[in-house]
């Protein structure tokens, strides 16, 4: 009797365990977080820069992934966007398609759509760029702009909210895929007033005006009535939640083009919007916590970024950026804008510099004192803007200016180096980029592995 008693408790505590187990709960909410061009040093330099601790560290799972596309070991947007969201290695350019472009690969917020969740696709540069292409779209090449943008339609999702513009894509095809989307059912919202009061089903919201990339602008320039990524991130939360679930991608897609500019301060700032971004599913996890999975990554890192630089040895001065006021590209809209006027002297350029860098100010801090070498660097960059000309070897103007103009970009790296800050190159580079994962499933993302396995996991976790 004993024996047999002892028997059946032990048979039910395994049905009870094997059960424990098979019930444990899938998300039902899923979010993939890309910071696009964002590595770890991006992310330490943000954090050593803010007083707060960023979001994204304090998940509980972090890992690393390589980048690497099929054909370069460097990756670009579109191979790296492709191999997060199908699971495939691709050539660099193509959006979710094999190289030889003959076999669409269906991508994880497909197979969402499928399983009846909603779908939401959210970035800060255009709807149509490379990153968010990856998730709708199938197209031999990132530069399609009318071919990807025409995908949004047929994909069904049910939001899509960032950068994007009408016009200045004509010579990718007409100009009418805000007519098709509106006439597919998506109401269009280019206002704060009007995202915040809509509730229809499908919805493209994006700012009524960007700068001439078509993307938000950095975050350092956004204009007061501009919807910034957040918000963005907020209304697709309330939008999309339902009983089935959902599906979500944000990416913060300017620190990459900060990046490609050396633009340190721009970098950050957009950095810091993205992870108020990634707060936002946090608070939405909060009150979801058995059925949310979070996962924040990056596509590639942008810039070699360094947080240490040969002429500032062992001192770290990186809370220097937070006197930057503008971005490098607006700064030198404003020095092309001299040059048209010819009425701006070196002087006066140095007045500006203070205005908008701190540069030259000692009294709002020390470290910003400029040198002798350090104005006479600027004096020729300032020259060379003026006059366009230059008797600097190519290759020296191309390490020091990077192909934009040179005043503005020796502004910028006076501060950077100031800063602490150093960039080796202006394109990518195949440093393994960080992983963080906070919810249901986060375990899995623990590791050093592969983009692809991003895709896999998520899989593993919706099914
Ligand atoms: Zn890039």
């Amino acid at each position: 009797m004993k024996k047999i008693s002892i028997t059946l408790i032990l048979l039910s505590i395994f049905i009870l365990t094997s059960c424990n187990i098979e019930t444990k709960k899938k998300p039902i909410y899923i979010f993939l977080f890309i910071g696009d061009g964002m590595g770890l040093s991006h992310v330490a330099l943000a954090d050593a820069m803010t007083d707060e601790k960023l979001t994204m560290l304090t998940f509980p799972t972090t890992g690393s992934t390589t980048t690497f596309a099929e054909d370069r070991y460097i990756t670009d947007s579109a191979a790296a966007g492709t191999a997060l969201a199908t699971g495939e290695k691709t050539s660099c350019g193509t959006i979710s398609q094999d190289s030889s472009h003959t076999r669409n690969i269906t991508t994880i917020a497909e197979l969402a759509k499928q399983k009846g969740m909603k779908v939401g696709i959210v970035s800060s540069v255009s709807i149509d760029h490379a990153t968010p292409a990856c998730f709708y779209a199938h197209q031999k090449s990132r530069s399609q702009y009318y071919d990807i943008a025409k995908q949004m339609i047929t994909s069904d999702f049910d939001y899509f909210g960032g950068g994007f513009a009408k016009g200045n894509r004509e010579k990718y095809g007409p100009s009418d895929v805000v007519a098709k989307m509106d006439s597919a059912g998506y109401k269009i919202i280019t206002t704060r007033e009007e995202l915040v009061s809509s509730n229809s089903e499908k919805i493209w919201a994006y700012n009524h005006t960007t700068d001439y990339s078509r993307a938000l602008y950095y975050e350092i320039d956004r204009p007061e009535d501009h919807i910034k990524l957040s918000e963005f991130t907020k209304f697709g939360i309330d939008h999309l939640t339902n009983d089935k679930g959902f599906f979500m991608m944000v990416e913060g897609g300017r620190i990459d083009w900060a990046s490609h500019g050396n633009d340190g301060a721009s970098m950050v700032q957009d950095l810091i919007e993205f992870d108020n971004s990634i707060a936002e599913a946090v608070k939405f996890y909060n009150e979801h916590p058995d059925e949310t999975l979070i996962i924040v990554t990056a596509d590639h890192e942008t810039g070699g970024l360094a947080m240490g630089n040969a002429l500032t040895g062992y001192q770290s001065s990186y809370k220097l950026l937070n006197y930057q006021k503008i971005s490098q590209d607006r700064f030198s809209d404003k020095v092309a804008s001299w040059k048209k006027e010819k009425k701006v002297t070196y002087e006066m350029a140095l007045d500006s510099i203070k205005v908008y860098f701190g540069l030259g100010d000692k009294d709002l801090n020390s470290g910003l004192e400029l040198i002798e070498y350090e104005t006479k660097l600027l004096k020729t960059a300032y020259d060379y803007s003026m006059t366009g000309e230059s008797k600097m070897d190519k290759y020296d103007a191309y390490l020091m200016y990077g192909g934009g103009d040179p005043f503005s970009k020796m502004v910028v790296q006076t501060l950077n180096t100031k800063a602490s800050i150093g960039w080796p190159t202006f394109a990518h580079t195949a440093y393994p980029v960080p992983v963080f994962a906070i919810g249901q499933g986060h375990e899995d993302f623990s590791g050093y592995y592969d983009n692809t396995d991003i895709f896999k996991k998520m899989v593993k976790n919706i099914k």
